[in-house]
């Protein structure tokens, strides 16, 4: 997110080698941690959407959009750099996804397999469905 302009917290080379940009290739957002078997299904019928994924942060549960920003130019520079949102002026190329592994998830669920087999492993709700072999949404 950090394009046009050297500040003490942005390392602008870092961004010009990250085609395109992570940061803005995707949105999340919190969820409630699943408690029950419906809980569960309905986290597996999101993920069963293209371009989808969730994830455990710190025990803390969200859902990951992977969808390009409108204002991520073509040349990989922000086309409201001035004046974008808070959330991209306090991302910092320090720790941010280029630099990360896997973000840093406690787990990354990338497909509706890799959900159900957590479930299978993790929880005593019985899922009879063996993996679907689908691909994952997103790399
Ligand atoms: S993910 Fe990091 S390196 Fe890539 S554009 Fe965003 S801030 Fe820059
Ligand atoms: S507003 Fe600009 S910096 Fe923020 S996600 Fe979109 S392209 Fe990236």
């Amino acid at each position: 997110m950090a394009k046009k302009t050297k500040s003490k917290r942005d390392d602008t080379s870092q961004c010009e080698k990250c085609l395109p940009a992570y940061c803005c290739n995707y949105f999340a957002f919190g969820i409630d941690e699943p408690e029950d078997r419906r809980d569960y299904e309905s986290l597996m019928w999101k993920i069963a959407h293209e371009n989808v994924s969730i994830y455990i942060y710190r025990k803390d549960w969200y859902i990951m959009i992977h969808n390009r920003c409108n204002f991520l130019m073509p040349d990989n520079k922000c086309a409201i750099y001035d004046h974008r949102p808070y959330m991209c002026r306090e991302h910092s190329t320090e720790s941010c996804e280029y630099t990360g592994d896997d973000y840093g998830f406690t787990e990354h669920f990338k497909s509706y397999d890799d959900l159900l087999i957590y479930v299978k492993e993790n929880t005593n709700f019985r899922f009879k469905q063996e993996p679907t072999g689908i691909p994952p949404n997103c790399l």
